[in-house]
């Protein structure tokens, strides 16, 4: 995930920043000043009790902040990250902030401090007052804004002091140069951020090739449970004797010795790791469940899901044409089996992609055509994706 928090004082441009952000990156956006005005406009018991701090230019209770926050960090839904504006404006709200994010798994990836001096924000104020009629926008509130800032909210960066996310960014010149700043910035911390994509499609869609593809051009690790499962195996150990009974009988390995494996797996490769892409897993809702743990645990997560799409007839026949290859697999025998295939994946596995198609993007690519133009298709939207785009 990728959080991040605009600060900088009042008149900075936080608000003009994070719509420009907005209309590039996916992320969920939290305003705690837009939220009390709203409460405001619509005379709920919060925003009365809010009302006539704002209007003297004090700082609203962490009490009631932790409230607007806790509501809104139960509704999100995008899992590419955060973006607050004009919190935590508190030592304090440092702390929630910490915890909320914590609660999630999860953690603050950077701060960009604007930079802009008292009398540049003072002018831009007033003359926002003009436009857009706030009623804190007035010489006297906004001098008490500024002091707020520099009392209560200044200080609460020495809460990050030791952390290393803090960058300032100079808050003048147009609000293009400021953004061009502010972007420049959030290319560095997406590449530094982890990528993880999983590779779904019917059997006989082109996944084993496209992840081999997408797996160099983006310098990520294959983990292919199937893959896995086939080493275990060669090695002799406890574990790969176990696998050859459901291996060599056609059935499906529990859970439990997938789990060992993709654990083993993502142990060893997480030192020096860009990320990874899933192949064959997870195939069914509780292994989806296991994955975002797994994942999670690694303070990673799914960044996106790319589906192959190849018509069903389409299908059968690469299914059946393999069958007569060397490169045969014993499940790709009969054509009883090759249905029972397309059945399974159409049961088990659909419903997976359905649950990550409400969290992460999901590139839908078409896959048709020789591996070289399905790769062509699918990479500069997987890029897309990867970077959080819109
Ligand atoms: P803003 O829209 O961020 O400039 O906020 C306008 C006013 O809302 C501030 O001057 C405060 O009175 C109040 N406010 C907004 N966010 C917070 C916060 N995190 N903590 C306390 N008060 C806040």
């Amino acid at each position: 995930m990728l959080n991040i928090i605009l600060f900088g004082p009042p008149g900075a441009g936080k608000g003009t920043q994070s719509e420009m952000l907005m209309k590039r990156y996916n992320l969920n956006y939290i305003s705690t000043g837009e939220v009390l005005r709203e409460e405001i406009r619509k005379q709920t018991p919060l925003g009365m009790k809010a009302k006539a701090i704002i209007e003297s230019g004090g700082l609203v209770d962490d009490e009631i902040i932790v409230q607007i926050m806790g509501n809104f960090m139960r509704n999100v839904n995008k899992a590419e990250g955060f973006l607050f504006d004009g919190f935590p404006r508190t030592y304090v709200q440092a702390y929630i902030l910490d915890g909320l994010l914590n609660r999630i798994q999860t953690s603050l990836t950077r701060i960009f401090i604007l930079d802009v001096p008292d009398e540049v924000c003072m002018e831009r104020l007033l003359q926002r007052a003009g436009k857009q009629n706030r009623a804190d926008d007035n010489e006297q509130v906004i001098g008490r804004r500024l002091e707020e800032y520099r009392h209560k909210t200044l200080p609460l960066l020495d809460f990050y002091e030791s952390s290393g996310i803090l960058t300032r960014i100079s808050g003048l010149g147009t609000t293009d140069e400021v953004f061009a700043r502010i972007d420049q910035q959030m290319a560095v911390e997406i590449s530094r951020r982890r990528t993880n994509l999983i590779l779904f499609g019917y059997p006989g869609s082109g996944r084993a090739t496209q992840a081999a593809l997408l797996a160099k051009e983006l310098h990520l690790t294959v983990i292919s449970t199937g893959g896995l499962l086939h080493e275990e195996r060669l090695s002799g150990s406890a574990t790969g004797r176990e696998l050859s009974r459901y291996l060599e009988n056609g059935l499906l390995v529990p859970d439990e010795i997938v789990i060992r494996l993709i654990e083993k797996k993502l142990e060893q490769e997480s030192a020096n790791n860009r990320g990874y892409i899933f192949k064959g897993y997870p195939r069914t809702l509780v292994q989806a469940y296991i994955l975002d743990g797994l994942l999670r645990k690694q303070r990673t997560s799914i960044t996106a899901v790319v589906n192959l799409d190849v018509p069903q007839l389409e299908l059968v026949r690469r299914l059946d044409a393999r069958s007569r290859t060397e490169a045969k697999m014993p499940y790709d025998s009969s054509a009883a089996t090759i249905v029972n295939r397309l059945e399974e994946h159409q049961v088990r596995t659909l419903p997976v992609l359905d649950y990550y198609a409400g969290q992460v993007p999901v590139v839908e690519a078409n896959g048709t055509g020789s591996p070289a133009e399905v790769f062509q298709n699918l990479v500069s939207p997987v890029k897309k994706a990867m970077l959080g785009l819109k």
